[in-house]
């Protein structure tokens, strides 16, 4: 899919931590950068993006909680869950639905069950840990193969 250099290179961007925003005022655009570690273009980009700014105040200045609140919906727009049946597609970038009727277990103990599968969009491979204690869950909408008959 074209899309996938673009997605590819958004995730390794960095993360910002909304902790790091103490007290209960207002920061300019460089103190934010400094705050973050970031240029004050990477702020004014943020602002573009939604960070609301102080009402008709020059120079610019944003209240910390709308700072917290921009930071914290930009970080979990990045946490992508999957659903039982899917597994993270490292090649998509997204939580995929397995291909019909690939998924293996490649390992097992007490406490983790580790499967394989074949992603539904791309065919690439795919990894996921489950606790054991699923297995009976997860039989219902997996079958599951106990052997590498993987590479047809
Ligand atoms: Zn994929």
């Amino acid at each position: 899919m074209p899309a996938n250099k673009k997605t590819k290179r958004r995730s390794f961007k960095r993360k910002f931590n909304p902790r790091l925003i103490k007290g209960n005022t207002s920061y300019s655009v460089s103190e934010i950068g400094a705050l973050f570690n970031v240029g004050e273009n990477a702020v004014r980009h943020w602002i573009k993006c939604g960070l609301k700014i102080n009402d008709g105040k020059t120079p610019v200045m944003i209240h910390c909680e709308e700072l917290r609140t921009f930071l914290t919906k930009k970080q979990n727009a990045k946490k992508k869950t999957c659903n039982q049946d899917e597994m993270f597609c490292f090649s998509c970038r997204e939580p995929r639905k397995i291909f019909e009727n690939s998924v293996i277990l490649i390992n097992q103990n007490d406490k983790v069950l580790q499967l394989k599968a074949r992603c539904q969009t791309c065919k690439s491979f795919m990894t996921r840990n489950y606790s054991s204690s699923k297995l009976a869950e997860i039989k219902q909408f997996f079958a599951l193969f106990v052997n590498y008959q993987l590479n047809t």
